[in-house]
């Protein structure tokens, strides 16, 4: 391949006039897209970018879904807004490699980072204190803060576990409290050596995710008081991806500081709340947590991956990942130095599409999708609350409306013909939901996270797929 090649300025009007027509026709492409073989045969010669974006347009594309569209709710999906779009692109034109101090790359690329940090900081309104990194996502960034939550226990035992391992605890124990925490959480927790299994602590009295505040005190107060316990963390979701529903941070944060433990907020799915004024105080007392998970290629609506990880124990988040000896703890450096706070040490310029977003929105911006996409969920909600068809599982709680299929005569439907219902609701291609279990049955979850969703383009058209899908399945 000839280094001097100019392939690029040949190919960049056609390649962004493909993306400009898809994006521009976002709302009316099918929302899910049919499967097909996907040749794996490695060519010998070089073909060339032209015949590999022809072979893109017509093996590819046609089999990848629309899920950055406005009609798809499955799991949490973010879409890409044009400010977060453009910046990516240009993260790739410059392609940089985020890893040390900007000083010692000669490039400001981890300055950047650092300001968005402190910017999305200020947006979740955030004390000064907490410090942080932009992240792969929601995964990347629990693994990161239970790995300094880790160090901080060994901390309180005298042990340092970064540099001397989950040994030197003697074989006590480091607990993991949750309710229905993401399964993230356990995966974390196995890659850390912690074991996958989260203690269970029970929800309070009428609700299914929330935790008990009283039962977490008693729980902790059994293990505080058991030898062989080194220190415990607890896991809330902010909010819990079913439902959204949020717990009580102070009162978690009361109980955790009674018996010092440490308090890690899952905020992956909701975090973004913070930015509205009509609905952050679904999160309040986020500022008294000990680290916090936020997932922005979700409700920010920058494309994957990015997730965001902060803590309010910056030297002890720096002596757990410091690539460099770990007695010489990251505080004698005062220079941003991603590769002594990300799990990672080569790293994309990740933090572009976010500064471009928040550049590009500003604080009003953000809440914004906030706000349209809670209204939507609201709609919805109302929608479903009259239909004969369906019922809802709970009141639509921020962006998220959690519902099942019923008879028309409000009976329960058995749960093979539920699961027929949402398929054929999938099958319109004019929306996708993903299913999920609630209390033992089949339900179905929307989770509106996408900035273009709004009710007047698109809530008839998502009652009308619903009552379809209904009609066909009973067919
Ligand atoms: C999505 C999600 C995660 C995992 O995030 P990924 O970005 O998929 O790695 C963790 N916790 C919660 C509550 C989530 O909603």
């Amino acid at each position: 391949m000839d280094p001097h090649s100019t392939d690029l300025s040949k190919l960049w009007p056609d390649v962004s006039s493909y993306i400009l027509n898809r994006d521009q026709n976002i709302r009316s492409l099918p929302v899910t897209a049919p499967l097909a073989a996907i040749s794996a045969e490695l060519p010998t010669k070089s073909a060339g970018p032209d015949a590999a974006f022809q072979l893109f347009k017509t093996s590819i594309a046609p089999h990848v879904n629309a899920a950055c569209g406005p009609r798809y709710f499955g799991f949490i999906t973010g879409g890409v807004t044009p400010a977060a779009h453009i910046g990516d692109v240009l993260a790739t034109s410059f392609d940089q490699n985020v890893m040390t101090a900007s000083e010692s790359a000669g490039s400001a690329a981890a300055d950047v980072e650092e300001a968005v940090v402190v910017m999305l900081r200020d947006l979740l309104h955030l004390p000064a204190e907490y410090e942080g990194i932009i992240t792969a996502g929601g995964t990347s960034s629990n693994t990161l803060a239970l790995a300094v939550a880790r160090q901080w226990v060994g901390r309180k035992n005298g042990v340092d576990i970064g540099e001397d391992g989950l040994q030197a605890l003697g074989g006590k124990a480091i607990r993991v409290f949750g309710t229905m925490a993401h399964q993230s959480i356990s995966k974390a927790m196995s890659t850390l050596g912690l074991g996958r299994k989260v203690v269970q602590v029970p929800p309070l009295p009428g609700t299914v995710t929330q935790m008990d505040p009283e039962a977490l005190d008693k729980a902790l107060s059994l293990e505080t008081n058991n030898g062989g316990t080194a220190g415990c963390i607890v896991v809330v979701q902010s909010g819990e991806v079913n439902t959204s529903n949020c717990d009580s941070l102070p009162q978690i944060s009361a109980v955790c500081k009674r018996h010092n433990a440490w308090l890690h907020v899952d905020g992956a799915a909701n975090l973004l709340a913070r930015a509205s004024p009509t609905h952050a105080q679904s999160l309040e007392g986020l500022e008294l947590a000990d680290s916090i998970t936020g997932d922005c290629h979700k409700w920010f609506n920058v494309p994957y991956d990015s997730g965001l990880m902060l803590t309010r124990h910056p030297a002890v988040h720096s002596a757990a990942i410091t690539a460099t000896a770990a007695y010489l703890a990251a505080t004698t450096t005062p220079a941003y130095a991603p590769i002594n706070l990300s799990l990672d040490n080569s790293r994309r310029f990740r933090a572009l599409p976010l500064w471009m977003a928040l550049q590009a929105y500003g604080r009003e911006g953000f809440a914004e999708i906030v706000d349209r996409t809670c209204d939507f969920a609201a709609q919805l909600g109302a929608w479903i609350r009259q239909s004969q068809q369906y019922e809802l599982l709970q009141p639509p709680c921020l962006n998220t409306v959690l519902f099942r299929v019923v008879e028309v005569n409000g009976e329960e439907v058995d749960p093979e013909m539920a699961k027929r219902v949402l398929q054929h609701v999938n099958a319109t291609r004019k929306v996708f939901f993903s299913g999920t279990v609630w209390q033992g049955k089949p339900a179905i979850r929307a989770a509106i996270a996408n900035w273009r969703t709004n009710v007047e383009d698109d809530l008839q058209i998502v009652a009308q797929s619903l009552t379809e899908g209904y009609a066909a399945a009973f067919l």
